[in-house]
């Protein structure tokens, strides 16, 4: 389809969403903890966002809520004092999720509790170990190798308590019970595109879709990534025969291309609508990628026994830019124009959830006379392009009830908008009529 060619607003929220990402940025969050907490609440300065808060222990599936983790203070002191490691230098410092300690340590046994990138010399990389107690600290190489034989004092002030797991739920009631579903991860500290930029673009297009009149119901989720998304699961299992659409966001503010990544299926409509809008872009290098069960938190969203018509839409996706998971991986890696470009690529997406359809052709033997319907070469004083009288003919031929009107802007290369208004005229004609689409879940 056209980029530009939306139901939505137009927006040009490049620049905001880059002043959120940047106000995000210093927070150090995790799967549980102050930090997700802050930024949720940042979110509701935007959005009508709820809080949900699910005790430690609570089971969710095959996984169990854990303990809550915060942290105030965490650095290495030399001998002399001098701080050589700071946890306010950069929260990546710090192993996500390091159990407190306080002790003095040879080098030697230091070493075994440093994470380093010897390929990446000048970055910190970003480590975690949610589910494995441990401490730790993560610093350049470069740094490693400043390091004196000494004795060395290491300090992770660090809690793991029973608290709780927060994340954050937005739902926008449409017209229809029926769901689209907007999923991603927040429980990153300080890293930009994975996913600061997923966060904040979609926050933007909730924000926008607050002041639409909506065809579907909405509902956005704010969650740490896998415990988040399994919890969720768990706790809604009576919703999910509802949703209609899904798509995970992540890693949408780099300069790479657009890359969709399919659902577990591969056939469902989210899928033929990735690959639409990719296609239209093309010469842009935008590409769809098949199911793969690795990745984000569409794993979840698409295990055998939830099966979701739930996609991935990134840019470059995660693990093959070198910033990735490192201190790179900084507001200064964003730009506003690929930030503005995901969220008009969004809004594509929404413009096909609101105006797809499955049609039967009522007059479906022989063609019917459009010349004595006015439909042929005008409507409401409107003279038809060549293209959407080709769409007329399309549908016509096409609309026998397993088609959707985005089968029909893919196979006929007609842009969905333009097959979208044909088949209005189309039915208000009386020649049309509505079957339900294929993604209604059967469960
Ligand atoms: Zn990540």
């Amino acid at each position: 389809m056209n980029k530009g060619s939306s139901t939505i607003t137009n927006l040009t929220y490049g620049g905001r969403i880059y002043r959120l990402i940047e106000r995000l940025y210093p927070i150090c969050r995790s799967i549980t903890g102050d930090g997700i907490r802050k930024t949720l609440h940042i979110f509701q300065d935007f959005i009508p966002l709820v809080i949900h808060e699910i005790e430690t222990g609570t089971k969710v599936f095959d996984w169990t809520v854990p303990d809550e983790w915060n942290i105030s203070d965490a650095w290495i002191k030399n001998s002399k004092g001098e701080k050589v490691i700071d946890f306010n230098d950069s929260n990546l410092h710090v192993l996500n999720y390091s159990i407190p300690v306080d002790k003095k340590v040879s080098l030697g046994e230091l070493k075994e509790h440093l994470y380093t990138l010897p390929d990446q010399p000048d970055l910190i990389p970003y480590r975690t170990s949610y589910y494995q107690e441990k401490w730790g600290f993560c610093m350049s190489h470069n740094k490693l190798k400043t390091l004196q034989d000494e004795i060395y004092h290491v300090k992770v002030d660090s809690t793991l308590e029973e608290g709780s797991l927060s994340y954050g739920e937005l739902f926008i009631k449409g017209k229809s019970n029926d769901e689209v579903l907007i999923s991603c991860h927040i429980c990153h500290p300080s890293l930009a595109n994975d996913n600061l930029s997923g966060v904040s673009v979609a926050l933007h297009l909730a924000k926008a879709l607050l002041n639409e009149e909506l065809r579907y119901s909405y509902r956005f989720l704010f969650i740490p990534g896998t415990i988040g998304s399994i919890t969720w699961l768990a706790r809604n299992e009576d919703k999910l025969g509802n949703i209609r659409y899904g798509l995970v966001l992540s890693c949408l503010g780099d300069s790479g291309s657009l890359t969709f990544k399919k659902s577990r299926s591969g056939d469902r409509e989210i899928d033929k609508i990735g690959s639409l809008i990719m296609n239209s872009r093309e010469d842009e290098g935008a590409s769809v990628r098949e199911f793969l069960p690795y990745g984000y938190d569409e794993r979840q969203y698409c295990s055998p026994g939830i099966n979701l018509p739930v996609g991935c839409l990134t840019r470059t996706p995660f693990g093959e830019f070198p910033e990735y998971h490192t201190s790179a991986d900084n507001p200064g890696f964003m730009s506003e124009e690929s930030l503005e470009d995901s969220l008009q690529a969004l809004k594509e997406f929404i413009t096909c959830f609101e105006g797809n359809q499955t049609y039967m052709n009522k007059k479906p033997k022989c063609e019917p006379n459009l010349g004595k319907r006015g439909l042929y070469d005008s409507t409401g004083g409107r003279a038809r392009t060549s293209e959407s009288r080709m769409a007329l003919l399309w549908i016509l031929n096409q609309a026998d009830g397993s088609h959707s009107l985005v089968d029909i802007a893919r196979k006929s290369g007609i842009d969905f908008d333009i097959v979208r208004k044909a088949a209005e005229d189309l039915r208000g004609a009386g020649l049309l009529e509505e079957r339900p689409e294929n993604d209604k879940r059967s469960i």
